[in-house]
């Protein structure tokens, strides 16, 4: 199984790795920083330079349990040796949506207990939060106002790894069933509440520099809330 170097850190745009499968169109590494696309979030792109060429991954995908590096496979490459080098601006903007995608899900349930998460999609351009809710009016206000503040003081992020019997008994009773004995990675903002998570994160929300509520909409007992990261 290829090692999940994106799991790490978020800041790591280079690294060496090893070919260990080649396909039609896409290749199997020893170890890994391109994110591969899931739990709402983009795939990274970028290059992987062999000694004989440059692959231009413009696809990563989880599919039967490998992460797939897709591009122009020219030519055997197994066992070769290679740099991989991901597209920087793209990895810090979907760490922005998405540690966005987070801190207003805390921040939302926070303000409104009732609400539980049960969404996320940190595309840019078509991000949104979701929530299973009992009224059909919510004053998004103070939360506008929050965001605005946690972003601009600065909240320092963390993740950690736990097994399930632990998480449950510090924090909440998890929605999803997962492993118990396996310890499974958590994605932490301030003291707001822990949610297991594996994409990729920024160190504080201050690196968000700006976001906003677009819009937000109730359908179904479901409260959808837009938003968007702003350029730097
Ligand atoms: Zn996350």
């Amino acid at each position: 199984m290829t090692k999940m170097l994106y799991l790490e850190d978020t800041y790591r745009f280079e690294t060496k790795a090893k070919i260990v499968k080649c396909g039609e169109d896409y290749i199997v590494l020893d170890q890994t920083i391109f994110y591969p696309q899931g739990g709402g979030q983009p795939f990274d792109c970028g290059k992987i330079e062999t000694p004989n060429g440059e692959i231009q991954i413009h696809a990563v995908r989880f599919i039967d349990n490998e992460i797939r590096h897709f591009g122009s496979i020219n030519e055997d490459w197994d066992q070769t040796k290679v740099l991989c080098t991901i597209d920087r601006e793209r990895r810090l903007l979907n760490a922005r949506y998405h540690t966005t995608g987070h801190l207003l899900a805390n921040i939302i349930e926070n303000i409104y207990a009732s609400l539980t998460p049960t969404k996320c999609h940190a595309f840019p351009g078509e991000s949104y939060v979701e929530f299973q809710c009992d009224s059909t009016t919510y004053d998004l206000e103070g939360v506008r106002k929050r965001l605005d503040d946690d972003i601009h003081t600065g909240l320092a992020t963390k993740i950690f790894e736990i097994n399930r019997n632990l998480f449950e008994k510090k924090y909440y009773k998890l929605p999803c069933a997962v492993d118990d004995d396996k310890d499974f990675r958590v994605l932490q903002i301030a003291d707001y509440k822990p949610i297991p998570c594996g994409g990729t994160h920024l160190n504080n929300t201050q690196e968000i520099g700006s976001a906003i509520i677009k819009k937000s909409k109730i359908k179904n007992n479901i409260l959808k809330v837009s938003y968007e990261v702003q350029s730097l």
